[in-house]
């Protein structure tokens, strides 16, 4: 159904990233016409945007929807020890039941938080990923997760998995494509590195990895390949356009050249390295001034503990600023091309700004809430002040998901007590 929205204000995240008091012509799942006092003759639904704030539907890089099972679970502890000894053991007894009850939730906090995409790794239940976001009716590029190491799992089995769950999902479900993730050079050997980037390649999928995310794991590659991980990376042809990594804290002047060089993606993940005390820090600017799209995730909820993509910008911002003593290094404008239409590009889709022809996945804010007044300037405004419950409804696809304040697709409450219930059962197996 066609859809115009009179009088609101704009926050395009076109090129010049234009601010307009407007109207918003939805045919479809597509914008078709920005402009003033636009017909509403013969639209299905004209709606008054008087007092609205509407910004693009943010992107979120890098997260691992279902991990929201693990929030507040294994708390206090480092990268490696947090892994190790919480969250692997509890992922080994997952069912796809918990995948599927966990990617609900964590879809309508992703909703309800203003990000309409996002860019999941993870290894397992990839099919009831699917069918949770299209059930509350977000997109997501989903990568199906491979590693070897340190099970004992084989290189064969690994991509004789994949294969087959490309096959299984590809072209299924409408807002959701599927991605190859390799999780990361500590846990995939170079013959997996090598076959999953050479089928993502052969088959015109994402490739998505962990990189740099830790010392631990660059001081134990360089022992044992005498490279730091972009170089070896880059040394087996994994980093291309192609490529999304994601955390890159530990890196060279010459590791950012090679992502830059090679227009690779980066995503910055602020609130989890610093909530799992990883030290470094990505460098976004010098990435970008490298060449590389800088784009932003939250991580999985069990690492941060929120999804929320406007939070994580205010942290992007605050620790950038912090890293080189300099209020202008990392604009507000930056975090905003991050969070949206850099996003956007790193995964290839049509989508991350307002503008004619671009999908339609747009979100409402209402503006008179106390938390943004006085409004100077609607981009800090809302990066700063920002929080959930200002944001009234979300568009994706041209279709409302958060509608008045309300989930529109399936019953939010019976979502959020079936997940607590498979979560404390996974915990206590
Ligand atoms: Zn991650």
């Amino acid at each position: 159904m066609d859809i115009l929205i009179r009088g609101a204000r704009i926050i395009t995240q076109n090129a010049n990233q234009e601010i307009l008091e407007g109207d918003v012509l939805i045919e479809g799942n597509k914008i078709a016409r920005i402009g003033k006092g636009l017909s509403g003759e013969g639209v299905g639904e004209v709606l008054e945007g008087k007092g609205k704030i509407i910004f693009p539907g943010l992107v979120n890089a890098h997260t691992h929807g279902a991990m929201g099972l693990l929030r507040g679970y294994g708390e206090g502890l480092p990268l490696h020890r947090w892994l190790e000894e919480k969250i692997w053991p509890a992922e080994k007894n997952l069912t796809t039941e918990d995948v599927y009850w966990g990617t609900v939730m964590g879809a309508i906090e992703m909703v309800r938080s203003g990000t309409t995409c996002f860019n999941e790794m993870y290894m397992f239940g990839i099919r009831h990923m699917a069918d949770a976001v299209s059930e509350v009716g977000m997109r997501a590029v989903l990568g199906k997760g491979v590693y070897d190491k340190p099970d004992s799992r084989s290189v064969e089995s690994e991509m004789k998995e994949l294969r087959e769950k490309v096959k299984e999902i590809k072209g299924k479900y409408p807002r959701v494509q599927i991605g190859v993730a390799a999780h990361s050079v500590y846990a995939c050997s170079e013959e997996l590195l090598r076959e999953a980037k050479g089928f993502a390649n052969q088959a015109g999928l994402l490739f998505h990895m962990h990189v740099s995310e830790t010392r631990g794991e660059v001081f134990d590659l360089l022992r044992e390949k005498n490279m730091r991980p972009v170089e070896y990376l880059d040394s087996i042809g994994l980093v291309d356009a192609g490529s999304v990594l994601a955390h890159m804290g530990w890196v060279t002047k010459r590791e950012i050249s090679i992502a830059g060089k090679n227009k690779a993606s980066v995503v910055h993940c602020p609130v989890s390295n610093m909530k799992l005390a990883t030290g470094g820090i990505c460098p976004v600017s010098e990435f970008e001034d490298a060449g590389a799209n800088i784009a932003l995730g939250t991580d999985g909820a069990a690492s941060n503990n929120s999804l929320d993509m406007v939070e994580s910008m205010k942290y992007a911002l605050l620790l950038q600023t912090h890293k080189y003593w300099d209020a202008e290094r990392y604009p507000v404008e930056k975090a905003w091309d991050a969070a949206t239409i850099n996003g956007a590009n790193a995964l290839g889709l049509n989508a991350g700004s307002i503008e004619e022809g671009k999908l339609a996945d747009l979100v409402f804010v209402d503006g008179k809430s106390v938390n943004l007044a006085p409004l100077h300037n609607d981009l800090r405004s809302i990066v700063y002040s920002l929080n959930p419950g200002n944001i009234t409804d979300v568009m994706v696809d041209g279709e409302f998901v958060l509608r008045n304040g309300e989930i529109v697709l399936l019953d939010e409450q019976e979502a959020i007590e079936n997940a607590t219930e498979v979560a404390h059962d996974l915990v206590g197996r």
